[in-house]
């Protein structure tokens, strides 16, 4: 008869966490000037929206 065995587990590093808690804001900030910034928070007025429109319409994103 075999014993079933619990998988070993190692703990999450700190560092690998760290990172994670520092990538999701950004990414989530880098994901709202290109779809939906016109200008409020990048100060960039239409600058980045138009650099990124054809991005933005290709991700389905409503501009005009
Ligand atoms: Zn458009």
């Amino acid at each position: 008869m075999s014993q079933i065995s619990a998988p070993h587990t190692q703990p999450v590093p700190w560092t690998s966490i760290a990172r994670w808690l520092l990538a999701v804001p950004v990414l989530l900030l880098l994901a709202y000037l290109v779809t939906f910034d016109q200008g409020a928070i990048s100060q960039a007025g239409d600058y980045l929206h138009e650099l990124m429109h054809d991005g933005r319409h290709l991700l389905g994103v409503p501009c005009h």
